[in-house]
């Protein structure tokens, strides 16, 4: 394959905009944790677009944001990261919404950008606006940025204005071999991915009683002969009263996290699940390195 093109596009924006929703639906599978709630993506993840004559690697990145703690130093990091060395920056805003100091930390950044790394504003969530908001939107983004970048108007969640993003990233790539085997979607192992399901599941159906000193660890993940995953995870909470909201009374809260994960699990892995859950204090993991160790965070030096 001669003109084979692929390369590695990072993919940049507040968190809540819809990066993960908009790499779920360019993959047409769920492959990562989608949240009304900001920070459900917490590691680097790839999703990789395979076609005939291309291959699009792109690197989902988690909200850049000030930190406030240890955590957040560790996803300012990753960020950082993952703007070096890319073939293209795809930066995702929300136009459904006015620019917010984040949006403007991230234009400032952008600005930093080599000249030669090509620049995609994609605004989305465009499902909210009508004709003339639209154009109002998109340049109260543009006028953010300091240098030139290619404009392209989506919808993540419905699916619209995909091809011509796609379209657009592919003439943008390097001619160069594909980095991946085609079937290879992500490069999280099935069990990563289940702990962020796990912990999308509890946001989604806590909504806002308990805050992001939520993490999931998952304790065993093994194959039963008849193709059962079976799963035991643990949900670690900061305070006391916070695992009582988690299981709530009777149980029942619980017990209705277990089956929104299971079932999301399901879908993601094409297998049945068996999840057990449990819940653990462990008191302010979110500044304590062992912890953020055990659960897959990597703290790299500065
Ligand atoms: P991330 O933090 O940038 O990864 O954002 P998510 O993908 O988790 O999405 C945040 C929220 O925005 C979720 O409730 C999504 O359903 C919603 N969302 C994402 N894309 C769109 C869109 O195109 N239109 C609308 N109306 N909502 C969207
Ligand atoms: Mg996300």
């Amino acid at each position: 394959m001669p003109d084979f093109r692929s390369g590695f596009i990072a993919v940049i924006g507040r968190p809540n905009v819809g990066k993960s929703t908009l790499i779920n639906a360019l993959l047409g599978q769920k492959i990562a944790a989608v949240s009304p709630r900001p920070q459900t993506t917490r590691r680097r993840q790839l999703g990789i677009l395979t076609r005939a004559d291309s291959q699009l690697i792109f690197v989902d990145t988690p909200g850049i944001h000030e930190p406030r703690h240890k955590l957040g130093e560790f996803l300012n990091q990753e960020a950082e990261e993952a703007l070096r060395s890319v073939d293209a920056v795809l930066w995702l805003v929300d136009a459904s919404v006015s620019p917010t100091e984040d949006d403007q930390r991230i234009a400032a950044l952008l600005g930093h950008l080599p000249s030669r790394t090509p620049l995609i504003l994609a605004a989305n969530k465009m499902d909210l606006l009508h004709g003339g908001q639209q154009d109002v939107a998109v340049k109260a983004y543009q006028d953010l940025i300091a240098r030139s970048a290619q404009v392209v108007r989506i919808s993540a969640l419905k699916a619209e204005g995909l091809d011509p993003l796609v379209t657009l990233l592919n003439s943008l790539m390097p001619i160069r071999p594909p980095e991946f085997e085609e079937e290879q979607i992500t490069d999280l192992y099935e069990r990563e991915i289940a702990a962020d399901l796990i912990r999308e599941a509890a946001l989604l159906k806590l909504r806002d009683e308990v805050p992001h000193g939520i993490a999931v660890r998952i304790d065993e993940f093994s194959e039963r002969p008849n193709g059962t995953a079976y799963i035991e995870a643990t949900v670690l909470v900061e305070r006391d009263s916070q695992k009582g909201i988690v299981i709530g009374e009777g149980a029942r809260m619980l017990k209705q996290i277990g089956t929104k994960a299971r079932q999301e699990i399901e879908a993601m892995g094409g297998h049945p699940v068996y999840l057990q859950l449990h819940v653990k204090v462990e008191k302010d993991w979110r500044n304590r390195e062992s912890v953020l160790r055990r659960l897959g965070y990597r703290l790299k030096e500065r």
